[in-house]
């Protein structure tokens, strides 16, 4: 452990795409920032798999966090990617369903438009032709306000606005643990941190914000004085992709209607053209509240579940049925951070919770940010921002 402690305004824990954002408007807000991330690069967890989708904010209950951050940070995003050059694309959406699908493809609509998403509108079947001639649907919405960003370059321009504003990233550096310092204004937090293969340093800062994505319910049980009921219980809840084989005709994303504790087996593309299917939902069961955080741990298992695969030709021909099974290969997976146990409780939505909410000073913890997380990774940003800034 080394002598004196490093001295910060502001320490943030996890550098995938929620915690670059955050350091980044923290950093350029004045504070002196640090974000701290135990893997050799950032953004190797969640943030590196997932669709690469900027959602429109069709489907998550109207005035939720996961609603408002979604439009905002959809708006934040473009604006972003456009002014720091990040490849990304406004493709498009279609949403298709078949006779019993109608219902939930109204719900959707209804949400969209209380949720401030007056652009999504219903095709003709002449108009459906003409988008995705191989797609077969009584019934398509089309929402124009989806994309696709490269997520990779997201990243390296959310770390350069971090740099430019004289803070830093570093990888390699592990948060184990955070005590209580100080009294009245101030307080803060000391932090024990592991930097590379065993090395121990100790920083403190005013503000701690805990974005340690999959990690952050483990990161949380670490720190000195926040009650175990602010700490979620989280289940975790694997995303398995197929990707294409061969050429395809599609211009735009295509969605079925959503299923519960997902989207449904979706077409997504990426920068480079290439199509994938999924992410399905496989419940992988309840994370070990003890686990190390920042570590490889049993329970993130990122192989494929190839036995899914059967399943996805199976749904993706409901609406596209010329597609042979055989062109589906294994792809990757991702992980997601549930604040539910299993598929039959409605979806949780996201959890920023400050010192209004568990009485300690300078803390600040974003648990279950699953999707559309990628999306609002910037009006996540500044909430955080407003809250450090209204409870100091
Ligand atoms: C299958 C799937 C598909 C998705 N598709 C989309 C999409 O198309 N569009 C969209 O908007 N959203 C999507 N999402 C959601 C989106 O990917 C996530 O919300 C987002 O990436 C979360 O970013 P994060 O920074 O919170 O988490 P992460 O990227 O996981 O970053 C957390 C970081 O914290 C680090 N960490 C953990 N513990 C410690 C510690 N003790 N010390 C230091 N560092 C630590 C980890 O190593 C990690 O790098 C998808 C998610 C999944 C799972």
């Amino acid at each position: 452990m080394t002598g004196k402690a490093t001295d910060l305004d502001a320490v943030v824990v996890g550098a995938g795409v929620v915690g670059l954002a955050i350091g980044r408007a923290l950093s350029q807000s004045g504070l002196d920032t640090l974000v701290i991330e135990s893997q050799p690069r950032h953004g190797m967890g969640t943030s590196s798999r997932n669709s690469g989708v900027i959602h429109a904010g069709l489907y998550y209950p109207p005035g939720s966090n996961k609603a408002s951050w979604c439009v905002r940070g959809r708006e934040l995003l473009y604006a972003f990617c456009q002014s720091h050059q990040v490849a990304h694309k406004q493709l498009g959406k279609l949403i298709v369903g078949q006779d019993e699908d109608e219902a939930a493809l109204q719900t959707i609509t209804s949400r969209a438009k209380d949720s401030g998403v007056t652009n999504l509108r219903w095709l003709t079947q002449q108009e459906l032709k003409a988008m995705e001639p191989e797609v077969r649907a009584r019934h398509a919405l089309f929402s124009p306000s989806t994309g696709i960003v490269d997520v990779h370059e997201l990243m390296l321009a959310l770390e350069g606005d971090i740099e430019k504003a004289g803070s830093n990233v570093v990888t390699q550096s592990c948060f184990l643990a955070a005590s209580l310092i100080g009294t009245g204004v101030s307080k803060g937090w000391q932090l024990d941190v592991k930097v590379g293969q065993d090395e121990r340093h100790r920083l403190s800062c005013q503000l701690l914000v805990n974005a340690a994505g999959l990690d952050a319910d483990a990161v949380a049980s670490r720190i000195e004085g926040l009650a175990a009921e602010h700490i979620p219980k989280v289940h975790f809840a694997k995303g398995n992709y197929a990707s294409l084989t061969g050429s395809h005709p599609f211009k735009h994303l295509v969605y079925p209607a959503p299923v519960p504790g997902g989207l449904g087996t979706h077409l997504t593309l990426n920068i480079a053209g290439e199509a994938q299917f999924g992410p399905d939902v496989e419940w992988l069961g309840l994370a070990d509240p003890h686990r190390l955080p920042g570590s490889t741990h049993p329970s993130l298992n990122y192989a494929v579940n190839t036995a899914q695969l059967a399943d996805f030709a199976a749904s993706v021909q409901r609406w596209w049925p010329s597609l042979r099974a055989e062109r589906l290969q294994p792809g990757y997976s991702g992980i997601r951070p549930k604040l539910t146990q299993n598929a039959k409780e409605p979806a949780a939505d996201f959890v920023l919770q400050g010192p209004d909410q568990h009485g300690l000073a300078g803390l600040v913890n974003l648990f279950g940010i699953e999707s559309p997380g990628l999306t609002a990774c910037l009006a996540i940003g500044e909430a955080v921002h407003h809250c450090a800034k209204t409870s100091a």
